[in-house]
């Protein structure tokens, strides 16, 4: 029987020991913060669950315009607030019960798991020291490291997990922050302070770019760069942090340009930094990039023979969506079953804003760079009737094509749960449909997924001549 050891239990980790557990394989993974990883734990799924109360709060705040009221004498729908020590508190339940799932799962497939720290002694050995202090050698035919990533701070402003904050330390928070400035708009900036705008903070976001949220969509960028200042949120664009202090009860950012931010608390999202210190890459040879990255192919191998990685440790593309894909891709490769190599086009992402930005192909800065050719359409969605009836004011969906076959390539969608409606360009991106296939499906009347088969109805022409 093939002996896999994976180290790291989060969703590199454990979907890829579901899987080889399934092909025949004696599984062991070592994990050493709980299963589910920074995805289940501190990332994903708690951010998302922050998302899903923020969502609430700014559906009620927005709700007047469809005639409700709240209360029998306020007409003021301004008045809802959250309990975040509430919110929090779910959160990290709601984290804890999925991880105690996923080693439910685990256990079911017969697959060890083992509570600690593991490292390389070998391409074909690892050592893992267990949380109890004992030390366990692991002969194994196949290694997959999945040890993904922590938050990358500035040396100048230390967290100290009371006002200067990492997004892992948010959740300890029994009050909601008055003023909350959060650095980076990226992502996971854009993310914290859309949420904490809609939960009731005042938000200031610094950002070091013309626009937030930089290597997404820039017609989407812009949507919600507009969306946040219309909600009351400052956005300091061309800004970078230079200092973070702690000052009383509160906090004091400098810019490098001199100018000084004060707020109640400061969230750092800046970028994350692999943890592969201390892995024994070396004396396996498995070799990292200049940012510690491990360096590995389409079917997940590094440079050691027999030793896989997958996850935030490679930095492929830091999505649980994409670790677990890049785990399930090694073990299948591993252990002899057929493989698909890991195709980075076909991957739908999504930024968890109000309204959500989510994407899938190839994006409309690759059409304009000339890397790839096709043409586009891009539809608001305040023409569709199921947005009007819903109040929805902003965003919109745009397709692409390649010109004279009508391939669908990519698209972008803005609007409330996105993240579901971007499903069917995911499935005629990978399937290589064209717009007329597309448009030919029924959608249901009254319904955002209408403007999708609208846009490919309108690509009809324009795919098969070229035109722009
Ligand atoms: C705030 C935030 C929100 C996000 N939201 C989303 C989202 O909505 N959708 C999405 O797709 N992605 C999201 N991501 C990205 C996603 O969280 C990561 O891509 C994902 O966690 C990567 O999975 P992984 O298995 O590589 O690593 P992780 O989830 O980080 O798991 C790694 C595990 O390995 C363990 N480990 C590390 N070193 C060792 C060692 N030496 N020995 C034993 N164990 C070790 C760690 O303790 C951890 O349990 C988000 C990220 C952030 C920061």
């Amino acid at each position: 029987m093939t002996r896999v050891v994976i180290v790291g239990g989060g969703p590199g980790g454990y979907e890829a020991a579901l899987v080889a557990a399934q092909l025949g394989a004696e599984v062991c993974v070592v994990d050493r913060d709980g299963l589910g990883g920074s995805a289940v734990l501190t990332d994903c799924v708690p951010s998302k669950t922050l998302v899903a109360t923020a969502e609430v709060i700014a559906g009620v705040r927005d709700s007047g315009e469809l005639g409700v009221r709240i209360g029998r004498s306020s007409p003021d729908l301004g008045d809802v607030s959250v309990e975040i020590a509430k919110v929090n508190a779910r959160v990290k339940a709601l984290a804890r019960v999925h991880s105690e799932d996923i080693g439910r799962s685990l256990e079911r497939e017969g697959v060890q798991v083992l509570r600690g720290t593991g490292r390389l002694v070998g391409a074909d050995r690892v050592v893992a020291t267990l949380d109890s202090g004992e030390t366990r050698e692991l002969p194994a035919d196949v290694v997959l490291l999945a040890t993904g990533a922590h938050p990358r701070t500035l040396p100048d402003a230390e967290p100290d997990g009371e006002r200067i904050l990492t997004w892992e330390q948010v959740y300890d928070l029994d009050e909601l922050p008055e003023r909350l400035i959060v650095v980076g708009s990226g992502v996971t900036g854009a993310e914290f302070a859309g949420a904490y705008n809609a939960l009731g903070s005042d938000v200031v976001l610094v950002s070091s770019r013309d626009l937030v949220l930089p290597t997404e969509d820039a017609d989407a960028a812009t949507v919600i760069e507009e969306v946040f200042t219309r909600r009351g949120m400052t956005v300091l664009s061309r800004s970078r942090a230079q200092t973070i202090k702690r000052r009383g009860e509160g906090v004091v950012v400098t810019l490098t340009d001199g100018r000084v931010v004060e707020g109640s608390h400061c969230l750092l999202a800046v970028g994350s930094i692999p943890n592969t210190t201390g892995l024994g890459l070396e004396t396996a040879g498995v070799h990292t990039d200049d940012r510690g990255f491990i360096e590995v192919d389409k079917v997940s191998r590094t440079t050691a023979r027999g030793v896989y990685a997958a996850g935030d440790c490679t930095g492929v593309l830091m999505l649980a969506s994409v670790a677990a894909m890049q785990g399930r891709i090694a073990m299948a490769h591993a252990l002899g079953d057929a493989v698909q190599p890991l195709d980075l086009e076909e991957v739908a992402a999504t930024v968890f804003t109000a309204p959500e930005i989510a994407t899938v192909g190839w994006s409309q800065k690759d059409v304009d760079s000339g890397r790839v050719q096709a043409v586009g359409i891009k539809l608001p969605l305040a023409r569709n009737a199921r947005a009007k009836m819903q109040g929805i004011h902003d965003g919109f969906v745009k397709l692409m094509c390649r010109p004279g076959t009508g391939i669908i390539v990519g698209g972008v969608v803005v609007a409330p749960h996105a993240s579901e409606l971007i499903q069917p360009v995911a499935l005629a991106v990978s399937g290589r449909l064209t717009v007329d296939q597309m448009a030919h499906a029924f959608t249901v009347y009254p319904s955002l997924s209408g403007s999708i088969a609208e846009a490919a109805r309108r690509l009809h022409l324009r795919g098969q001549t070229g035109a722009t």
